[in-house]
């Protein structure tokens, strides 16, 4: 089974109907567009495309936020190390000077000495001077600058806006077309998630946050809480803090992701030389195998299939490794699961005292005509008082043998067709003073139609709550 989600970054390689169809085929769940690149029409018509070749798959809209980049140029300027290369806040520039970036104020930002790292950290310069609006730099690396990668100045605080007016168009953009999931550059905050979220409106699209530098891990957790999934993009995220740990970054983000129940997409690299190969290396292999055993809910490509030469190869292999993968995990939890029985009744009755101590219950109602639930329940001796009800009035009473347990007879018969009897069976025990408001009560029993008569069904209430909700009234009042 395909477990782990595939996100798929859709790019004119993959847009035609017939890629398209390919790569669902193959085990693309859900369809990313990176705002960054391309133009607004370009991606109007490739989320239309999208809705109407494959309207039941999702489309997360990545909007360019805080990332730096360079801007499209005419010339993608080749440069050795130790070549002179000059970034400029100056966007009227091809490239073959002077490289235009999409942030006014960087110039402002750097000065002499300051580390500059492009295309997800795999160029690195050194600020020589800033010259007005110029940025003067030595290349560390020899390599080709080309349009629209992303600049990163780690070790520089900068005073880029949160929300850019950039921003506030592509989320008006997301709206407007109805993507699902919009993601956001360089979370660092939950205040962050809800700014955006309040632009947004409503609770769609879903907030997909990108935690990618330093100030996203030291506040993983309340990101985790406030935004509705996490994206770890290992390529700003090695370059922001340091490449050795990023796998151990990753364990930490999707740990904190998981104590919140939100799912993880890990993204960058995953199969990259496959953007040129029909074939991947054992390292990108691997890597999607230990990504699946982190517990990531998913896992993406961005090049291969936006950009690459064999898009459908990427995917299908992509799952071919993660359903290897979630075998062995499930193998594993299997090894490690509890011994607590095979039947419903007998694993409920396990299940039930654990619920007992992990939560402040303070009693405990079994609806059983036999005596079934009160007995297997009490045999785990929960601390809780047991109120076990029956229609049958000799049942009830025999009930008060059994440990912590009372019986009271319900006037209320147990219908066989319908689950509406725990509802009505609460509220006589509370018009009956057996339940007050500031119970938190877990109710135990059989729903039907069920054959074995054995309890089926467990739910927890506070009492105060079914009184509000429900309207409840004592006859007294
Ligand atoms: P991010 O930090 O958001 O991942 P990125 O520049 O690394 O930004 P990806 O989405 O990872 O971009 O995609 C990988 C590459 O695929 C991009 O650098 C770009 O060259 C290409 N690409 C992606 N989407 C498109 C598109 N819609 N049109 C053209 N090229 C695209
Ligand atoms: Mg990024
Ligand atoms: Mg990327």
């Amino acid at each position: 089974m395909n477990r782990t989600r595939i996100v798929c970054t859709i790019g004119p390689r993959s847009l035609p109907e017939p890629a398209l169809l390919a790569l669902r085929e193959a085990g693309m769940n859900v369809a990313r567009l990176n705002g960054s690149h391309a133009d607004l029409d370009w991606h109007r018509h490739a989320i239309a495309e999208v809705r109407r070749v494959l309207p039941e798959v999702p489309i997360l809209l990545d909007i360019p936020g805080r990332k730096i980049r360079t801007t499209q140029l005419e010339h993608e300027p080749s440069f050795e190390l130790g070549d002179e290369i000059i970034l400029t806040t100056e966007p009227d520039h091809d490239g073959s000077a002077k490289v235009p970036v999409n942030y006014p104020d960087l110039h402002t930002d750097l000065e002499a000495g300051h580390i500059v790292l492009a295309d997800d950290g795999t160029l690195r310069f050194t600020v020589l001077r800033v010259d007005g609006r110029d940025i003067v730099c030595r290349a560390e690396t020899a390599g080709q600058l080309r349009s629209r990668k992303g600049i990163n100045v780690p070790f520089v605080k900068l005073n880029t806006p949160s929300v850019t007016p950039r921003d506030e168009a592509m989320i008006a953009f997301a709206r407007e077309t109805g993507v699902d999931f919009i993601g956001l550059s360089f979370v660092e905050s939950a205040d962050q998630i809800r700014q955006f979220r309040d632009l947004i409106g409503e609770t769609s699209p879903r907030i997909v946050a990108k935690v990618e530098n330093q100030g996203g891990m030291d506040n993983v957790q309340e990101i985790a809480e406030a935004a509705d999934a996490i994206m770890v993009d290992r390529g700003d995220l090695s370059v922001e803090t340091s490449l050795h740990d990023v796998a151990l970054r990753q364990k930490r983000i999707i740990e904190a992701a998981r104590r919140h129940g939100r799912p993880v997409i890990i993204a960058t690299e995953m199969l990259h030389t496959m953007i040129q190969n029909s074939f991947p290396t054992k390292a990108e292999v691997s890597d999607i195998s230990n990504a699946v055993l982190d517990g990531c809910a998913a896992t993406m490509l961005s090049g291969e299939t936006a950009i690459g030469d064999f898009p459908e190869e990427a995917v299908r292999l992509m799952r071919e490794v993660s359903e290897a993968a979630e075998t062995h995990a499930q193998d594993l939890l299997d090894a490690d699961a509890p011994e607590i029985g095979d039947s419903v009744p007998e694993v409920m009755s396990r299940v039930i005292p654990m619920m007992c101590r992990a939560l402040p219950i303070t009693r405990i109602v079994a609806i059983t005509r036999s005596g079934f639930a009160a007995r297997m329940i009490a045999a785990g001796r929960p601390r809780q008082p047991i109120i076990a009800v029956s229609d049958d009035i000799a049942a009830a009473r025999s009930f008060n043998l059994i440990a912590g347990t009372m019986g009271v007879h319900s006037n209320v018969p147990f219908p066989k067709s319908s689950m509406d009897h725990f509802g009505l069976v609460l509220e006589m025990l509370w018009q009956r003073n057996f339940l007050d408001e500031s119970d938190l009560v877990l109710t135990t029993g059989v729903t039907y139609p069920y054959p074995g008569n054995r309890m089926n069904s467990v739910q927890v209430n506070r009492i105060s709550e079914l009184v509000a909700s429900l309207g409840w009234e004592r006859a007294s009042e």
